[in-house]
């Protein structure tokens, strides 16, 4: 992984090199059975070189603890390593990674889950869960769903991206909050089903 980290760390495959401070390569336990794959990085990401660091992460975070998943314990990553962004009013704000840059970036990706070969791989938000899962993946319907024998884990699930959950206020808030708690503990409950 240590190999891999540093290739990654010098590509510029696509243009989102040309924009980024740091390359986010991914973190945690290299032999982790847990995996979760979000889109891409976004400010914070870039700034610091860690993925899930922003609000979103923090809010991701909490959840974890609360279902009794240890952010060390488990390995996270995105599915493109620099964060997409463009230039509005002099400042740079997200965007979706295009389909040329997930294309140029995804060998990445594919190269940590051979390495770690997770039991399970948790999808964060619609387009890992439509890159990793199946094209034009429905997170309203298909989101907390198991897919086994998928070519990366035996088992996979979407869940609702914490960035996502931050966009909505009062009461629907809380309940993608909620949802986001129900589809961890059924990620660590199928751990402990698979040991
Ligand atoms: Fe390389 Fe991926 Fe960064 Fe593009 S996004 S420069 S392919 S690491």
């Amino acid at each position: 992984m240590e190999a891999l980290r540093r290739r990654v760390l010098s590509c510029t495959d696509c243009e989102l090199s040309r924009t980024r401070t740091h390359v986010v390569f991914g973190e945690g336990d290299p032999e982790a059975d847990i995996v979760l794959v979000g889109e891409g990085p976004g400010e914070w990401e870039d700034r610091t070189g860690r993925p899930f660091v922003g609000r979103a992460g923090k809010l991701l975070d909490a959840v974890l603890r609360e279902v009794g998943l240890k952010r060390e314990e488990l390995y996270i990553t995105n599915i493109v390593k620099c964060r997409a962004a463009t230039e509005v009013g002099g400042r740079l704000r997200n965007r979706p990674p295009r389909a040329s840059e997930v294309k140029a970036c995804r060998k990445w990706l594919e190269a940590q889950l051979g390495i770690i070969r997770p039991k399970v791989l948790v999808c964060i938000g619609g387009p890992a869960a439509s890159l990793l899962l199946h094209k034009g993946f429905k997170m309203t319907e298909e989101r907390g769903r198991w897919f086994t024998d998928t070519p990366y884990a035996p088992s996979a699930i979407a869940v609702l991206h914490p960035a996502y959950i931050l966009r909505k206020e009062g009461e629907d808030f809380l309940r993608a909050r909620e949802l986001l708690v129900e589809d961890l503990t059924k990620v660590r409950r199928r751990l402990t089903e698979e040991l």
